[in-house]
């Protein structure tokens, strides 16, 4: 039997709690993030799996519940847990993952930690991913991985079932070669890619990035072992409908590219913006505020996602205009991640010191400049302050797409707000009516938010009005009818 589609995702699809000392998996509600973007495939196909790890103390407990059946309001599905050890979890993910291949993929290269790696765990633990879809998949199913911890996945996979349709996805950025190349199993990493028959990214930059790697690697014989069916993939194209992919050819098959932008739930973010609670909640918070205006930044605790230069370009601005001082707060929600991890510690106290230095210098006994968030806010909150934000700020350093500057202007029904977004976010490709800056630049951030603070409201509207568009074409609904179709073996035209 088996499954025809077999997700292979590092975390389980739903939390995992003990109720009155019984397991019970609870549907993850959260809208946002990439689980739930993936649970909406199984509305979509009758038949599938996921695969994930789940830590175990023994990996060779017969009581282990490796496979489970899972019935929620995405579907029935099937779970295969691959049991893993807190050692190799750390190894494969925190260490070689995180340590290595993060900072690689996001360009920052003297955040890159080599010597802990090993190497050996890291291959184990994706062969074992690769066994336990083996395992789930029908013969000629497809099978999609996803994201640079399951690199090695389609190599071992293409090994043990040549029948299947394997495709990957990168859900951060790809690197051009003169960085991706550091790493130094980048041979093997390639070549696993190379055993896909789809690579997906999110924007063609990405794609063009892979291919400057696979020409790197294989162009300096007198025989090249690929061709690639174009040299190069215009920033535009991809995102115009249906453009033929790029394709990889190598000795043993042709590989696609595919180029699609994942988006958010709107019609979800449409419902949760029109409660009543929605409505309450932001006008408590513009109450609060009085004549303030709000400028709101929202991300992971993450050096890649510019926290810190944002709150220095923000003191500089308290600095430079001393009339709004009191007429502009900040809140800078900083959600923090992988705690047991020393470069995320160091860049917490960054943010943590900075702000408390702009309040120390610039608040007062009723009011600080700047609020500071150092946990998640659950979604439906976030809508609210999105509803009242008079400025989106975002401006990561690298990130794969960003969610959040797509979930603002979602949340704009009333066509206002002002999106200021880093040119080295994904999404920027899309949203060009945002103000983009660069976020490596002094100059480039002042200038945004003085532009973002003073901008006339007919500009802010256009601006709106053009990025909800932009948001509404490149929806979750559209990415998923994309990759089925990448998928898909009639698309394959075989
Ligand atoms: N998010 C949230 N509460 C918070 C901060 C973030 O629910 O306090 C959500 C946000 O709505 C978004 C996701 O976390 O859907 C972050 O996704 P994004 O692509 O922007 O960044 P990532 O963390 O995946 O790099």
């Amino acid at each position: 039997m088996g499954s025809d589609l077999v997700i292979v995702y590092h975390r389980q699809p739903y939390e995992e709690v003990v109720e009155n000392g019984k397991t019970v998996f609870r549907e993850n509600k959260s809208p946002n993030g990439i689980v739930p973007t993936l649970k909406s495939f199984f509305g979509r196909v009758d038949n599938a799996a996921w695969v994930a790890w789940k830590e175990a103390e023994d990996v060779t407990n017969p009581d282990f519940d490796r496979v489970i059946e899972i019935e929620d309001s995405f579907g029935k599905y099937t779970v295969s847990r691959l049991p893993l050890t807190a050692a190799d979890v750390k190894s494969f993910y925190h260490v070689t993952s995180k340590e290595a291949f993060w900072p690689i993929l996001h360009g920052f290269k003297d955040k890159y930690n080599y010597d802990p790696v090993d190497w050996g765990t890291f291959r184990k633990v994706n062969q074992a991913f690769a066994e336990a879809a083996a395992a789930e998949a029908a013969k000629g199913a497809s099978v999609w991985v996803h994201d640079y911890n399951l690199w090695l996945v389609p190599g071992y996979l293409r090994q043990m079932r040549p029948d299947l349709r394997i495709s990957f996805f990168h859900h951060t950025p790809f690197p051009a070669a003169d960085i991706f190349n550091v790493l130094p199993w980048r041979g093997e990493i390639v070549d696993s890619l190379l055993a896909c028959d789809v690579v997906g990214f999110h924007i063609p930059r990405y794609a063009s990035n892979f291919v400057s790697v696979v020409r790197s690697q294989y162009d300096v014989g007198d025989v090249p072992r690929v061709t690639v069916s174009d040299d190069f993939i215009s920033e535009g194209s991809a995102l115009s409908d249906r453009t033929q992919p790029v394709t990889i050819k190598t000795r043993d098959r042709e590989v696609r590219l595919g180029v699609t932008p994942v988006g958010v739930d709107t019609d979800y973010i449409a419902e949760v913006t029109a409660r009543d609670d929605t409505h309450k909640r932001a006008a408590e918070i513009r109450e609060e505020l009085g004549e303030a205006k709000l400028i709101l930044s929202v991300g992971r605790t993450d050096y890649t996602k510019g926290g810190a230069e944002q709150l220095l370009t923000f003191e500089r601005f308290l600095q430079k205009h001393e009339d709004m001082r009191d007429k502009v707060r900040l809140l800078h929600v900083s959600v923090p991640a992988n705690r047991n991890m020393t470069v995320y510690a160091e860049i917490q106290d960054e943010i943590e010191q900075i702000a408390g230095r702009i309040n120390g210098r610039f608040g007062t006994f009723n009011s600080n400049p700047v609020t500071l968030i150092s946990r998640a806010i659950p979604f439906e909150t976030l809508v609210a302050y999105y509803r009242v934000a008079d400025v989106a700020w975002i401006t990561p350093m690298a990130d794969g797409m960003n969610l959040v500057c797509k979930e603002f202007a979602a949340s704009r029904d009333d066509e206002d707000g002002v999106l200021i977004l880093s040119e080295f976010a994904g999404a920027a490709i899309e949203l060009g009516s945002a103000i983009l800056t660069n976020p490596y630049s002094h100059k480039n951030m002042d200038h945004a938010i003085e532009t973002a603070l003073t901008m006339s409201p007919e500009n802010r509207k256009s601006r709106m009005v053009e990025l909800r568009r932009k948001v509404g074409i490149y929806n979750t609904a559209r990415w998923a009818q994309d990759q089925l179709a990448l998928l898909s073996p009639d698309d394959f035209g075989d």
